[in-house]
């Protein structure tokens, strides 16, 4: 059993070696990317669900390592807020977003980009003095941005948040709580900050039209979101029946497969109305 043990140690401990070896592997790949501008930005498009017009994009984190297949978020984002690294990654996202949008012209003047924030880099720093210097900077008006935020920041209660919130809002830049309903938080915060939008997390809209508690839930939020004076936006939306019992519910917006993929900037043009119609 001892010799057993011993193996099954060298095992783990081997297993660990590796993890931490590719982690920093990645540490060190994604420092070299932020200094060679591997990041980009890609477009998802959002649809005013009654005008069926685009009404704003959110902007996706994409890494382009060279030679190499485009890297999605999902596991880059954690190594670069533990590193760090987040927040010259976001500086420089947020930088090109209002600089794209500018350099499209009249006919994206309605749309506003959506950015997500973590709850990490939202409480490291001064995250309205970030903002108020890419404002000022790029030349965009705060309205034509959104900062998308998790629940579990809203849980921290912290008066730090609140104030953040606020400050991000006397700038003109509104606030969307993203995948909600999957913080499993209570709702008290909805009335006590200043929140505009509340993204329907893509999950719930997996179950339409056949699952009856998703069905619930998504009802739930929307008349909850309408009555507290907010709007909505459904992620994930893939289908015409989704987007038919979305419709029928009065949500506002949508954005998802159906409606568009995220895009490089390059290809937001073609995804706007022809000049000279308005
Ligand atoms: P998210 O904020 O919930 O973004 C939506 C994700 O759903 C995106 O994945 C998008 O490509 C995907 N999606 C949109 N429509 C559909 C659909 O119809 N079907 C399916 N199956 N998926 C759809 P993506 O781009 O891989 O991003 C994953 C996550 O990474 C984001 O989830 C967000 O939490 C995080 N992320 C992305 N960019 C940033 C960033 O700049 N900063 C931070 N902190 N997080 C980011
Ligand atoms: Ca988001
Ligand atoms: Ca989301
Ligand atoms: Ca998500």
């Amino acid at each position: 059993a001892k010799h057993q043990g011993r193996n099954r140690y060298a095992f783990y401990s081997g297993e660990m070696t590796a993890k931490v070896t590719r982690r920093l592997n990645l540490e060190i790949a994604l420092r070299h990317a932020l200094q060679r501008n591997e990041f980009v930005n890609h477009y998802q498009p959002i649809f005013d669900l009654r005008s069926e017009r685009m009404i704003g994009v959110e902007v996706l984190l994409r890494w382009q390592p060279p030679g190499k297949a485009l890297q999605a978020p999902t596991a880059l984002v954690p190594v670069l807020e533990e590193t760090g690294l987040i927040r010259q990654v976001t500086r420089q996202l947020f930088m090109e977003a209002a600089q794209t949008l500018l350099g499209l012209g009249e006919r994206a003047a309605p749309l506003y980009a959506s950015l997500n924030l973590s709850a990490r880099e939202f409480l490291s720093g001064d995250i309205v003095a970030a903002f108020r210097e890419v404002l000022a900077s790029s030349g965009l008006p705060g309205h034509r941005l959104v900062v998308e935020i998790t629940e579990s920041l809203l849980m921290e209660r912290t008066p730090g948040v609140a104030k953040a919130l606020q400050g991000l809002r006397d700038l003109g830049i509104r606030i969307a709580v993203d995948d909600f309903g999957t913080g499993y938080s209570s709702l008290g915060y909805l009335r006590e900050l200043p929140i505009d939008i509340l993204k329907i997390d893509r999950a719930f809209l997996e179950g339409v039209p056949d699952n009856h508690g998703d069905k619930a839930l998504v009802t739930a939020i929307i008349a909850m979101a309408h009555s507290l004076g907010m709007r909505v936006v459904a992620e994930g939306v893939e289908s015409i029946e989704q987007e038919a019992f979305l419709r029928k519910l009065d949500c506002d917006a949508v954005q998802g497969y159906r409606y568009g993929k995220p895009v490089p900037a390059g290809a937001l043009d073609t995804l706007l109305p022809p000049p000279g119609r308005p």
